[in-house]
């Protein structure tokens, strides 16, 4: 095992991972810092979760934590030239069924943004870009929260840039399933051992490994005997489904400058916010649905929890029909009969790791010296890419602002998820039996 100097190995690289790099290297150019994924990061198919078409960037957040953060993430992608060209500034059509729209605007006024961010009535709002949404579905909506300064990022395109600029600047980058963590008698974790047998030390282990963190955890478990490291009820690991639509050049011209759209619902509506995303070049227009669905499987003899389909893709292409269905009911819900003929291209199940606050966990593990998780995105990380690693090596060094390492810390008290839409609802299996 590496002694004396800090040396860091980073399990996992999605945005929670590769922001850590990222930010490890520029601080300590000299340090010995490692990527382990079991993808390589160019890969054509990757199961990452942050690895995709596109994901909303906005800083649209009753959380005023995740307001502010957000907020200094995009002001990153708006003005740093590395995030720039990943970032489009296309707006946000946001349809309130309760008082969020007014909170983000308070929230905003309170952390002194000038940005162009409105709360219109419905009626007002639909006749916004060419009444594009005007099919939508409006039922128990109070208003629409209009936020120019949003958008979205172009999800597998920035991972590729800011892993391969982290590579230039020094982090070592290898591919290599990770089979479980590895301790010393102490109960110091010093690294990992891959699925091939081999073993990458360092004094410092981040484990940023996204929905499969559970499962990693649990085997590590059982492998060291030290109970302790399960995430328990810690973590939740679940799919969704997400869509995309190839327009034809028409529909195309008219969808070219539209805002992402986001239904909003409460938890009566039992469903989390829906999102349709502006049009890729090529002209496939994505949405996701309504079903959070777990996928509780044994993972070990005797050890059950939720963790993606055991395949090196998660399965994630093998879209069945009942979760196809949900996305066309998705879809009704923003375009309505006149998208009934669209031509799908595309059905994918992504999966994320999810606590019941959704908030991060960012945190020193309690049971292991030496180790560390940077995870929990909760469906929403992804636009925090550019300072995710800024704040994990804060939690590495003992310097997190005290509200933040409470927020994200592995050892909390932790609601029940009955108030919180974007938690998941359902059981996979569930589900496929519903045909
Ligand atoms: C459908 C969908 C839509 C979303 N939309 C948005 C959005 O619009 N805006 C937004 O901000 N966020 C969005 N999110 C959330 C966001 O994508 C995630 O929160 C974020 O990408 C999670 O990043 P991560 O680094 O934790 O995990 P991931 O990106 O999943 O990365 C984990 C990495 O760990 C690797 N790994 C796992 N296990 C092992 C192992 N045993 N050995 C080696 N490597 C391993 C994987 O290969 C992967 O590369 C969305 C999520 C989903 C699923």
């Amino acid at each position: 095992m590496a002694s004396g100097k800090p040396s860091y190995l980073i399990v996992g690289a999605g945005v929670f991972g590769v922001s850590t790099a990222y930010h490890l290297i520029r601080k300590y150019p000299d340090a010995s810092i490692t990527i382990v994924d079991r993808d390589a990061y160019d890969a054509d198919s990757r199961v990452a979760a942050s690895w995709d078409w596109n994901k909303v960037v906005r800083a649209d957040y009753e959380d005023k934590i995740y307001c502010r953060l957000a907020l200094e993430a995009q002001d990153i992608f708006e003005s740093d030239p590395l995030w720039q060209p990943y970032f489009h500034r296309t707006g946000v059509y946001w349809i309130c069924r309760s008082d969020y729209a007014q909170t983000v605007i308070n929230h905003h006024k309170e952390l002194g943004r000038g940005d162009d961010i409105v709360a219109l009535p419905v009626a007002e709002a639909r006749k916004l870009y060419d009444g594009l949404f005007d099919n939508a579905d409006y039922t128990g909506a109070k208003e629409v929260l209009v936020n120019k300064s949003s958008g979205w990022g172009a999800a597998g395109d920035s991972l590729v840039a800011i892993t391969k600029k982290s590579i230039e600047l020094g982090v070592k980058y290898v591919t290599a399933g990770v089979a479980a963590l590895e301790f010393d008698g102490r109960s110091r974790c010093t690294g990992v051992k891959t699925e091939k047998g081999d073993v990458l030390s360092a004094t410092h282990v981040i484990v940023a490994t996204g929905a499969f963190t559970p499962t990693l955890l649990e085997r590590s478990a059982a492998a060291s005997g030290n109970e302790g490291l399960s995430a328990g009820s810690r973590i939740l690991a679940a799919g969704i489904t997400t869509g995309m639509a190839q327009l034809t050049p028409e529909q195309h011209e008219k969808f070219r400058n539209m805002p992402v759209g986001f239904q909003g619902y409460t938890p009566n509506e039992g469903k989390p916010f829906i999102g349709t995303l502006p049009p890729t070049k090529d002209g496939e227009l994505k949405w996701w649905g309504s079903k959070i669905f777990t996928n509780t499987r044994e993972v070990l003899p005797g050890r059950s929890l939720s963790s993606p389909p055991p395949t090196s893709d998660y399965n994630q292409w093998k879209v069945p029909g009942p979760l196809k269905q949900d996305i066309v009911e998705a879809r009704n819900l923003w375009y309505g009969p006149t998208s009934a003929d669209w031509e799908m291209t595309k059905h994918r199940i992504c999966w994320d790791a999810f606590t019941t606050t959704s908030d991060f966990i960012i945190s020193p593990h309690s049971a292991a010296k030496g180790l560390y998780i940077a995870s929990c995105g909760s469906f929403h990380g992804y636009k925090f890419f550019p300072v995710l690693g800024k704040y994990v090596t804060q939690m590495i060094e003992g310097e997190l602002a005290p509200e933040l390492a409470e927020k994200w810390a592995w050892d909390r008290q932790r609601p029940d998820s009955s108030q919180n839409v974007e938690y998941p609802n359902s059981e996979m299996n569930h589900l496929l039996r519903k045909v």
